[in-house]
């Protein structure tokens, strides 16, 4: 028996026609009510997740359903649920919006339904991405011939880069870790800063590089070149640095001129996580910060963060093609490898992987190079604003020094702070995420959505003088 009445061609897993279009259309229109509430929406979600289960029923059903009352039943136990991530009041973590345009390239790369491993079997994907690499190359002044790959965010961005490094530090060590593995290997020697994002650990994890050796950072979260040329006086063998381009807490970037060439004279490889900093790269206004990043070996960025589109996408970028060839190849008799140049998996983790690059390739030409450097200095501008208005609030300190798009604020002790963080989510007008920086609980806010300007910074300010006052009551 069916649980409901259906249509018969669009239920169980049979159709007896080819019927998208209806589907898409009514699923069109309730994306697009969603898009017009979101600005404004109470930014944290209404529900939790046993709410949601129970509306999308927790038991397998035996016979299926109408397709129309499928997504019916999604959007309504779904949406209650959902964190306003999209809100131009959304501080949390370092989460991007969406920019109309690359969300209408996603819904075609998903309606496309590519797998865009191979340059000869699905060209026309792989021609977007790799329009998009060298464009990518060119805003962020690396150097030209480097190898891009897309993948899920930062995390994977971080893996593939060490991927390369490791094959290569090992191959100058006389070590194919190809052919005999880790175990036996020279120990690499995987240096980071104390404030590097756990992604690098992770990254390392995956690798077999074993708990890095951390460098002590400066007040800013900066790592200690002083104290990195010391560590590396003082060892020998393989070696990868990662320095940092935008620490999560205050914004700040590595000295790369400095830090890359003292890793480069112990001949060591130097990899810069910039997930969302590296974009600063962009600018002319950030040269100071950026400074010597383009000398490094690899790079790890997000495009769903600073450029704003959908989850997911990041970048990796490896400036010795041979390198990542080495890591990440793959040849069988079934594959139909390109004659000249890698396929996109020979760039990445994953042999099948959706087209992801393509809502880059879409928000990157119609922004331009123009419309990024807009949207990089916006975001750092609005950061300033914000910082500015919490200033005027009683109490309130500004910890880091506001250089990009993060802001660590701290009131009079702990208890204030987490007591406004608790205050702010309930009022539900902007959200930023609880963190501890410097030993103290803080309020973190990263400006990373297209749409914060001057306007949605003081409806924030204000939401948390409000906060504020409700704490205290
Ligand atoms: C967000 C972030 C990461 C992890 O990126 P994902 O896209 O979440 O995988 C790594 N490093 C830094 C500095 C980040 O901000």
């Amino acid at each position: 028996m069916r649980e409901t009445t259906v249509d018969a061609a669009s239920s169980g897993g049979e159709l007896s026609n080819w019927q998208y279009g209806p589907l898409l259309e009514s699923t069109a229109e309730r994306a697009k009510r969603w898009l017009d509430a979101v600005p404004d929406r109470p930014v944290p979600p209404h529900s939790g997740i046993e709410e949601a289960k129970n509306a999308l029923g927790r038991h397998l059903p035996e016979n299926g359903h109408d397709a129309a009352q499928v997504i019916e039943t999604l959007v309504a136990g779904v949406e209650p649920g959902l964190m306003t991530i999209q809100s131009p009041r959304f501080y949390g973590w370092v989460m991007g919006g969406t920019y109309p345009v690359a969300l209408a390239a996603d819904w075609l790369v998903s309606s496309w339904d590519q797998n865009a491993g191979m340059r000869s079997i699905t060209p026309g994907v792989v021609a977007a991405e790799e329009v998009a690499a060298q464009w990518i190359l060119e805003l962020l002044g690396l150097p030209a011939g480097s190898a891009v790959g897309f993948v899920t965010g930062a995390t994977v961005a971080n893996y593939v880069g060490l991927s390369a490094a490791r094959y290569q530090v090992l191959a100058n060590a006389g070590w194919d870790v190809n052919r005999d593995g880790l175990f036996g290997a020279p120990r690499i020697n995987f240096v980071v800063g104390h404030e590097r994002h756990s992604a690098v650990d992770l990254a390392g994890r995956y690798l077999g590089l074993g708990a890095p050796m951390v460098i002590p950072s400066d007040a800013q979260g900066r790592m200690r070149v002083d104290l990195l040329a010391d560590h590396l006086a003082d060892v020998d063998g393989p070696t990868i640095v990662c320095l940092q381009a935008g620490n999560v807490h205050s914004g700040s970037f590595d000295d790369f001129l400095a830090a890359i060439e003292v890793a480069h004279q112990r001949q060591a490889w130097a990899h810069i996580d910039g997930a969302f900093g590296l974009w600063a790269a962009a600018s002319p206004r950030f040269s100071s910060l950026t400074e010597g990043y383009r000398r490094a070996d690899s790079w790890a960025t997000d495009a769903h963060k600073t450029l704003n589109v959908p989850y997911d996408c990041g970048v990796a970028i490896v400036a010795h093609p041979e390198a990542m060839a080495a890591a990440f190849r793959v040849e069988t008799s079934y594959f139909v490898n390109a004659e000249a140049g890698a396929d996109p998996f020979d760039l990445v983790p994953e042999l099948s992987r959706r087209a992801r690059g393509v809502p880059v390739w879409a928000a990157l030409r119609w922004l331009g190079r123009s419309g990024v450097i807009s949207l990089v200095d916006r975001l750092a501008d609005s950061a300033a604003v914000l910082a500015a208005g919490f200033r005027t609030l009683p109490g309130a300190r500004v910890l880091n020094d506001v250089v990009f798009t993060q802001v660590c604020l701290a009131f009079r002790d702990d208890a204030t702070t987490l007591g406004v963080a608790q205050a702010l989510r309930e009022d539900g007008i902007a959200f930023a995420s609880p963190s501890r920086w410097q030993d103290r609980a803080i309020l973190r806010f990263s400006v990373s959505n297209w749409a914060t300007d001057a306007a949605q910074v003081e409806l924030t300010v204000d939401a948390v003088r409000r906060a504020l006052a409700k704490w205290d009551g």
